[in-house]
């Protein structure tokens, strides 16, 4: 047994009551009150429960139904959660009807070049300003980043566009001084299953982009998303950004079918990063458009003013006026769709 459905009526007592015969096992709850329904997520080890058992509960007073989930991520599922997760950030929604894109460079290189990225994407009608300040290289000698300076420049750049920020952390010990910045944390492709890290952004309250791992499936992908929600951060964006298969000849392989088969087992936003993807500027635009036109709830881009300068990933950023021509391509693609950009 792992979700427990209520009737509407059901009182608080009866409630209390369920809650402390799961409690009993050894196992917590997770209670979301929804507009038609009322829901009990059973977390932990619900073998504990026998047959005989569940079917108790299920003839229990103001039971409606009781799930057996076969799905090993529970609090990510459709079956948990029907309605969709809108996350607000600085009022900019992600999840609902408006599209929104993230825009910005790679990583944070310094502040006057961010600053005037800032404002040329936020011009083109981007809502949140990108950069990281924690750079995953894959090479040790290379720029790793700005660090804490690095979140500074991008608060200013907030300040000026009215922008959020996202941007990534790599370690937990640098979550504290994060937090102090940033309105999304970021979790890298490299860290998709680095379960203590999950943990810790699990336990704090800024919304998070999961990236999902180089390698990583779908299922793998939930259960990372899972480990964040298990600790009572329900706040997560799932973000593909590409796959390594065989194919050399892009960066990865942009997986477009997982937006339409997450909307159907996740009620968690999902948006896509195709600068990574292809790791081409030239292929961006068209798999921008073609992402919107498979349901994306929101779009992450890399931009910068001087690509062949930039420190990382300048062969796939675009120029702003590419990114520009590119917002005005993607709002009558939104709206065939039913959306707004
Ligand atoms: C990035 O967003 O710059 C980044 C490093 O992304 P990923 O983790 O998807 O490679
Ligand atoms: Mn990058």
């Amino acid at each position: 047994m792992d979700i427990i459905v209520l009737k509407q009526s059901t009182s608080q007592d009866s409630i209390d009551n369920l809650v402390k015969k799961v409690e009993s096992k050894g196992l917590t709850v997770n209670i979301s009150k929804g507009t038609e329904r009322t829901v009990i997520g059973v977390i932990g080890d619900t073998s504990k429960f026998s047959d005989d058992e569940v079917n108790a509960i299920r003839s229990m007073h103001g039971v409606e139904d009781v799930m057996r989930i076969v799905k090993p991520y529970k609090l990510a599922s459709r079956d948990f959660k029907k309605e969709n997760t809108v996350i607000d950030v600085r009022g900019i929604k992600i999840g609902g009807n408006k599209v929104p894109v993230i825009a910005g460079p790679c990583a944070i290189e310094g502040r006057d070049i961010l600053i005037t990225i800032a404002q040329l994407v936020k011009q083109a009608g981007a809502s949140f300003i990108r950069g990281g300040a924690y750079k995953p290289r894959t090479s040790p000698y290379t720029f790793q980043g700005m660090g804490e300076e690095g979140l500074e420049i991008l608060a200013e750049a907030r300040e000026k566009t009215g922008m959020p920020i996202v941007t990534e952390l790599m370690d937990p010990r640098d979550l504290p001084t994060m937090l102090k910045y940033t309105d999304i944390i970021q979790i890298g492709t490299r860290n998709m299953q680095n379960f203590r890290l999950l943990l810790e952004v699990g336990s704090c309250d800024k919304p998070i982009l999961l990236k999902r791992g180089l390698s990583a499936t779908i299922k793998e992908w939930l259960m990372a998303a899972e480990y964040i929600m298990s600790r009572g951060n329900h706040n997560v964006i799932l973000c593909e950004r590409g796959i390594r298969t065989f194919e050399t000849t892009t960066r990865n392989t942009l997986d477009l079918s997982c937006v339409p088969l997450l909307k159907q087992l996740t009620h968690l936003p999902i948006i896509v990063d195709p600068s990574h993807a292809v790791g081409r500027w030239d292929l961006v635009p068209p798999m921008s458009l073609a992402a919107v036109a498979a349901g994306t709830d929101g779009l992450i881009i890399e931009v910068h003013t001087n690509p062949e300068e930039a420190f990382s990933d300048g062969e796939q950023s675009l120029k702003p006026e590419v990114f520009s021509t590119m917002m005005k391509q993607l709002k009558p693609i939104a709206a065939a769709v039913g959306r707004e950009i």
